[in-house]
């Protein structure tokens, strides 16, 4: 079968007419390496010709409509703003439009993985399983931009390219894909941390025959393995998702496996009325406790050391919290991030747990991870390593020795060759700066954010950046970001914008930019208070060492969500401290206070205090 054949009837034979048209449509899918995966048919279909917006000035242009462009947008609209939102897809939802492979689903409760700015929408959305599927958080997204009337102002199937500060207008002129060339006093990119898939450039990709998909672009009218000998490539999260959904259509599943995985069951079920009910009648309660809490989602965790318990109380402790299951399971105790010998213990607990539903002995052994426990982001999964048990499944370790290359009926490893019909690469992102390196961001005097970047990423509280005026990024890097549940900590982020925005306005002020030192002194920080939790030491995303040629740094915010929106708070009411305000006749005087009261929670300072940060006792997820 070739490629086309699975992109639907229609949208094939317009290609076999006129291949400009695919070339066109899918720039996703074959502009960084010209291997043929498969990319989202949706946006092919939508992609229309449209004339192109040429000289509008907004007061605000958004990139992205995924969760943080469609809130931003809402309280861009709810001060009376002018914006302009361009979105690569066709549809909001960001994550969850590109997402769609089988198994896809959030591993925040639902309930808590969610907006919490509107009580009303709190109460009106059902949540039909405790970590829900793609399926319906794509329907919530779509639901809330109807329900807030927020598509009017979005442009989709378009991909803003090139974003150039104007000294003179002290304001933006971005340009698109599609020919736009608009200007706005401020740019806010909302391009999402996990957006710009990592596709390996294997030897010998375009000599295979069959389709390869990427889990972060899957085709929106689904694939059908039934039959198929199907290839997995990659071992984390969507992957864990996904593997064990393909294994039940595959005829034959061979995994190939770099790094294994720590997973925890989901252990996920139906939401009951009464349930919902309950929660619902708690609801501002849960989201507030949810603001206080370093992973800006609530649960139990225990601050105690493992290394002080009882060795049988711990494993009792264990235990339990993996019977409840899920991300909590590393707040068993405090010290599991900042203690290798703390770490030890969960990590051999979680061992044996593999081993005892793996039952080849060899592939229990492989599936077992030697790393940190928690050091890259924990997976959670519904019957991953369940799996491996099935006759039709194979794991194929690639540690030592890499996919060699793609042949026209399969994939190459140390001279042995897996025959497959589809390959599914879950490879993951570029993450944290990869859909900014994809857009030319120019600044003051001509530097580029990728130039300014280029040994890592550097913003100041992962807001904005020095020289590059006026333009904001929604959980951009030194953030809390993907440390935090990330609807919380757009919304933080949202929220802190608004006001900013609204307080420049209110005083007259032409731009607003952060100080050199001050940015220095938050990327140091960023950097310091990485390095007292174990994740520093592994090669994660996190640090952006799961792709050749990216500099390590470790990106977000480790110190804990609350900590970091104390910091935004008191920088706000010094009157944006830390940041130059041009053209502002009062200077950096205190704001008005729209929308970010809501952030101005009392530390809970028993469990993260400062304090507790430097004696390592800050449970992180
Ligand atoms: P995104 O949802 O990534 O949206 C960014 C949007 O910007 C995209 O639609 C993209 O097309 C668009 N865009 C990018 N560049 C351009 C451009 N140049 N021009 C135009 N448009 C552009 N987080 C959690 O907290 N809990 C979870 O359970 C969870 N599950 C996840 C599951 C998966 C499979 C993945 C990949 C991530 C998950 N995340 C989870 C993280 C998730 O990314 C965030 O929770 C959240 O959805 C991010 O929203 P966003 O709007 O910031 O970014
Ligand atoms: P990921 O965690 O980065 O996993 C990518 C996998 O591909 C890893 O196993 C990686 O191996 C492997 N890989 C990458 N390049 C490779 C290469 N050249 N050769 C062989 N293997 C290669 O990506 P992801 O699974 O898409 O998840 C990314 C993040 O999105 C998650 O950490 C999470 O934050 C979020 N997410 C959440 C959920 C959820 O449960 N709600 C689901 C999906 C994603 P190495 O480990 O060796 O690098």
């Amino acid at each position: 079968m070739h490629w086309l054949d699975t992109i639907g009837v229609d949208i094939a034979m317009d290609f076999r007419a006129n291949p400009a048209t695919l070339a066109n449509a899918i720039p996703r899918a074959i502009e960084e390496n010209g291997s043929t995966m498969i990319a989202d048919t949706t946006a092919i279909t939508a992609r229309r010709e449209r004339a192109a917006e040429v000289g509008t000035v907004f007061d605000a242009v958004v990139v992205g409509a995924g969760f943080a462009g469609m809130y931003m947008l809402h309280r861009l609209r709810g001060l009376g703003f002018s914006a302009r939102v361009f979105e690569a897809g066709s549809g909001v939802g960001g994550t969850w439009y590109w997402n769609r492979y089988p198994g896809a689903r959030c591993d925040v409760e639902s309930m808590q993985y969610s907006f919490s700015f509107s009580e009303k929408l709190d109460q009106e959305w059902n949540w039909s399983e405790k970590y829900a599927p793609q399926p319906e958080i794509l329907s919530y997204a779509n639901h809330v931009a109807d329900r807030f009337d927020l598509r009017r102002h979005i442009v989709f199937d378009t991909r803003v390219i090139a974003a150039t500060f104007d000294e003179a207008a002290k304001g933006w002129l971005i340009e698109t894909d599609r020919g736009d060339k608009v200007a706005a006093k401020f740019c806010i990119m909302a391009v999402g941390c996990l957006s710009a898939p990592n596709r390996p450039n294997f030897r010998g990709l375009d000599d295979f025959r069959g389709p390869i998909y990427h889990t972060g672009e899957w085709p929106h009218q689904g694939v059908d393995f039934t039959g198929l000998r199907v290839g997995v490539v990659g071992t984390g999260s969507s992957a864990i998702q996904s593997i064990p959904i393909i294994a039940q259509q595959a005829s034959a599943l061979t995994v190939f496996q770099r790094t294994a995985t720590w997973s925890v069951p989901a252990w996920n079920e139906k939401l009951t009325p009464e349930y919902l009910q309950a929660a619902k009648a708690d609801y501002p309660a849960l989201r507030a406790k949810a603001r206080a809490r370093p992973t800006g989602f609530y649960f139990p965790f225990n601050t105690k050391p493992a290394l002080e318990a009882n060795p049988d109380d711990r494993e009792q402790q264990y235990e339990e919290a993996w019977a409840r299951g899920g991300l909590p399971f590393l707040g068993t105790y405090g010290d599991l991030l900042f203690e290798k010998a703390a770490n030890d213990t969960i990590a051999d607990f979680a061992r044996r747990k593999i081993r005892g539903i793996v039952k080849d002995p060899v592939t229990a052994d492989l599936l077992c991870p030697d790393n940190v426990f928690g050091c890259k982001r924990l997976c959670v999964d519904t019957g991953y390593f369940e799996t491996y048990n099935l006759p039709h499944v194979k794991l194929v370790d690639i540690s030592r020795t890499p996919i060699e290359r793609f042949t026209a009926d399969g994939i190459e490893v140390d001279g042995v060759k897996y025959r497959l019909d589809a390959v599914v690469c879950a490879t993951g992102f570029a993450a944290m700066t990869g859909s900014f390196d994809k857009i030319t961001i120019t600044g003051r005097a001509g530097l580029t954010l990728s130039e300014k970047w280029r040994a890592g990423p550097r913003a100041y509280l992962g807001i904005a950046s020095a020289g590059f005026p006026n333009l904001f990024m929604i959980t951009g890097p030194g953030s809390p970001s993907v440390l935090a549940s990330m609807i919380q900590a757009i919304e933080q982020h949202v929220d802190w914008l608004a006001d900013c925005m609204g307080h420049m306005r209110d005083i007259g002020a032409a731009s607003i930019e952060p100080l050199a030192e001050d940015e220095d002194a938050w990327v140091e920080h960023v950097n310091e208070v990485s390095k007292v939790s174990l994740r520093s030491t592994c090669s994660s995303w996190y640090v952006g060492s799961n792709m050749p040629g990216r500099p390590r740094v470790f990106m977000p915010y480790i110190g804990g969500f609350p900590i970091y929106v104390q910091k935004c708070n008191e920088v706000m009411t010094g009157g944006f401290s830390g940041f130059v305000l041009e053209g502002a006749p009062v200077g950096n005087a205190a704001p008005e206070v729209r929308y970010t009261e809501r952030w101005r929670v009392p530390l809970d300072i028993d469990v993260i205090s400062p304090a507790a940060v430097a004696a390592r006792r800050v449970p992180v997820v």
